[in-house]
């Protein structure tokens, strides 16, 4: 099969990081912390590359749209087993639709048959990227995948549905968004990473586009979540439906 898959990585605050208001109020602090390939990307990563060892797909182009140093997870992702990658690269802060607008024109270049990416990015939460480009591209999508099985131009997904999961069939070309249950993302081995340095990596200017990337939304604030006073230990039930009834009051 020669189809080709893309998979848009984002470079995310690390997951294990604890975050911090920035100094403005306006957003995280990222300065000097660690960054780290957003995990749902990592699962979509992931199963591009398994559709591929399977035969389904011919290659996996990984592209990420962000500052010059956004290519350290597109060396992850090449490490991961991505064949190449693209980097769009702009120091602007991006909402969901203008990444789907770059989006856009990097699959109209590549006409790539599928694109697997994650469900949501873990900083700014949104969950829309995806189902704006599919929206856009007037294409099938299938977010929240947690099995995907492709055959005869047709991805058969099952999605994860409040209560439960539901399968749907989308013809392909399609976007489908990555759940966490859908696969374990493999470790990028030492000989990997070596490889990775020597797959291609191309740049692309955000600017050179033509795509407006002006903000649709103003931060007005970022708070630290308030402080959670420490729990105790109740010896018996006794004193658990006492405490129930007395300081949490939820029982009469
Ligand atoms: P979001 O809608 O921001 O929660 O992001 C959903 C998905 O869109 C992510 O899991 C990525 O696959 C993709 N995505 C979002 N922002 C970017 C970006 N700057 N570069 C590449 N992919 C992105």
């Amino acid at each position: 099969m020669t189809m080709k898959i893309l998979v848009p990585v984002k470079r995310v605050l690390d997951y294990n990081i604890k975050p911090r208001v920035a100094a403005d109020g306006n957003g995280v602090d990222t300065q000097g912390a660690k960054m780290s390939m957003n995990p749902f990307d990592e699962i979509a990563l992931e199963e591009a590359v398994r559709l591929r060892e399977k035969g389904s797909a011919s290659e996996v182009v990984a592209v990420s749209i962000g500052p010059q140093a956004a290519q350290d997870v597109l060396r992850t992702a090449m490490a991961m087993g991505a064949d190449r990658a693209i980097l769009v690269k702009t120091d602007q802060l991006l909402e969901p639709l203008a990444v789907a607008k770059i989006l856009k024109i990097i699959i109209e270049r590549e006409q790539p048959g599928l694109i697997s990416m994650g469900k949501q990015a873990i900083d700014d939460d949104m969950n829309a990227t995806g189902q704006m480009l599919a929206a856009m591209l007037s294409w099938p999508q299938a977010t929240f995948a947690s099995k995907v099985t492709v055959a005869d131009n047709c991805a058969e997904v099952i999605r994860e549905i409040d209560g439960g999961t539901e399968v749907i069939s989308v013809p392909l070309p399609a976007v489908i968004t990555a759940d966490l249950r859908l696969n374990e993302p493999r470790y990028a081995s030492l000989p990997n990473i070596m490889k990775a340095r020597k797959k291609p990596l191309e740049t692309i200017e955000a600017d050179s586009l033509g795509v407006d990337l002006t903000p649709h939304l103003t931060i007005l604030k970022v708070e630290e979540p308030s402080e959670r006073k420490a729990g105790v230990i109740v010896k018996d039930i006794e004193e658990l439906v006492s405490k129930l009834k007395t300081e949490a009051k939820v029982l009469p």
